[in-house]
């Protein structure tokens, strides 16, 4: 029976590879790294086993809930703290992110905490946006021309700008409405942006819209690692794919001549489909301190941050106060993670805790740091001829890639 060989064992990776073989197939999976997971790893920052990428999931769809269920981890979904997140605004204040809202675009224009962040000039022109013609904002392509052209500047650089750059890591003038998941819909049938906002919010099921698993999301890779040794895959690490057709790869291990494997070929990392793609650096400092004030939870589960202001971090993530499982194994140490569009250390990262969290911090109470850097794949066409899966085809976030990866891989046992 002919291989299938897949390459780049992220979650995308990982998921086919096992699928495949669940089916019966005989699967060979190329890692360029030491390690798996790819984007879902762990490292350990003073003793204490840390995310070093993904730290959550969305909780949307039914397709992670059912492959927590395959891998016997449903004990381990964990809920956030119901704390509310914030943000940092160019004015160098911080305010609870406005409730009513997605991906900060507001449902309620005029609402009190949207204003505060907006100033009412701001606030009363995002107002009018259910009386301006449905025909301005059709052609927007991006989630940025779109809330620009119906809501007015100040909404999407004060509000979706920190909100989507937290999350994707890129400006909204460069994120794609699919992105904001049936609100075009609602729009297409006659709503205003408003309203379509309001509505996907209402139709939300109740419940955090994001979970995480106690150890971290790295318990997913190593539930699916022991999985895939379980049922045989031959996983091959340390290995570069260099050159890809739909039934070859060529390979290059650290230290050996390059050569070349046959079978069938499935992509799951990036960089290898022939079209375009612009990958975005992203570069976390995760901080453990030893700050007692931090306990009581100043600023929620975090800040998203403006760009303009003093701050360099981009967002931060007080994980202590986001993950109860987690405050738990810190005993009494405070874990923050700050992500940035630029290398920083932890000075840099110390001094942006400080100002976002209002509580100085200083290098004593610094107990250790870790500062990583991460290129994510910016969006690629498939391959033409090669089944391809993951983020650059998939979109950021492990909900669109699993779901993705599992439909994928549904096509090529059938
Ligand atoms: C700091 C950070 C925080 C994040 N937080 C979240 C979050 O909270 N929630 C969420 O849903 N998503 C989050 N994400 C995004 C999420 O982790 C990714 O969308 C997802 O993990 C991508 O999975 P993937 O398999 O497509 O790609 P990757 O994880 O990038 O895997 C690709 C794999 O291919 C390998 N590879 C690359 N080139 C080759 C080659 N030529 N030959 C062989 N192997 C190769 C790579 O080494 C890698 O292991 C975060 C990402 C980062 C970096």
């Amino acid at each position: 029976m002919e291989r299938d060989i897949v390459v780049g064992a992220g979650i995308a990776g990982l998921l086919v590879a096992l699928r495949l073989a669940e089916a019966g197939r005989a699967v060979r999976l190329v890692e360029a790294r030491a390690g798996l997971g790819g984007q879902v790893t762990g490292h350990t920052v003073a003793g204490i086993e840390l995310d070093a990428g993904a730290e959550a999931f969305a909780t949307r769809g039914p397709d992670i809930p059912d492959l927590l269920t395959d891998l016997g981890l449903n004990d381990c979904i964990a809920n956030p703290a119901p704390l509310s997140a914030w943000m940092h605004g160019v004015d160098g204040r911080s305010r609870p992110l406005p409730a009513a809202s997605i991906f900060g675009i507001p449902s309620a224009p005029l609402a009190r905490d949207v204003a505060a962040v907006l100033g009412w000039r701001g606030a009363a022109r995002a107002a009018l946006e259910p009386l301006i013609p449905a025909s301005r904002g059709a052609a927007a392509c991006t989630v940025g021309e779109l809330v620009r052209t119906r809501m007015g500047t100040a909404v999407v650089d004060r509000l979706v700008a920190p909100v989507v750059e937290g999350v994707h890591s890129e400006h909204p003038d460069r994120v794609p409405l699919s992105a904001l998941g049936r609100v075009p819909e609602h729009m297409m049938q006659g709503d205003s942006l408003t309203r379509a906002v309001r509505r996907v919010r209402d139709d939300a099921p109740a419940g955090s819209l994001v979970a995480s698993l106690t150890g971290g999301m790295r318990t997913l890779t190593d539930a699916l690692a022991a999985r895939l040794e379980a049922v045989g895959v031959d996983i091959v690490t340390e290995t570069r794919a260099t050159e890809v057709t739909p039934d070859s790869v060529v390979l290059a291990g650290a230290g050996s001549t390059p050569h070349t494997d046959r079978g069938r070929l499935i992509l799951a990392a990036p960089g290898l489909t022939g079209s375009a793609s612009t990958a975005t650096p992203t570069h976390l400092v995760t901080l453990v301190v030893d700050a007692p004030p931090l306990a009581d939870n100043p600023r929620g589960t975090g800040l998203l941050v403006a760009r303009g202001g003093s701050v360099r971090a981009r967002a931060l993530t007080h994980a202590t106060a986001k993950w109860p499982w987690l405050r738990e194994r810190a005993e009494g140490r405070e874990v923050l993670r700050l992500s940035y569009a630029e290398p920083a250390d932890a000075a840099t990262a110390l001094a942006d805790a400080s100002a976002l969290l209002g509580t100085p911090i200083d290098d004593r109470q610094l107990v250790d740091s870790r500062a990583v850097s991460w290129t994510r794949a910016g969006r690629a066409e498939p391959h033409p001829s090669i089944p391809t899966v993951g983020e650059q085809v998939a979109g950021t976030g492990l909900a669109s890639v699993i779901s993705h990866a599992e439909r994928t891989a549904k096509e090529l046992t059938e």
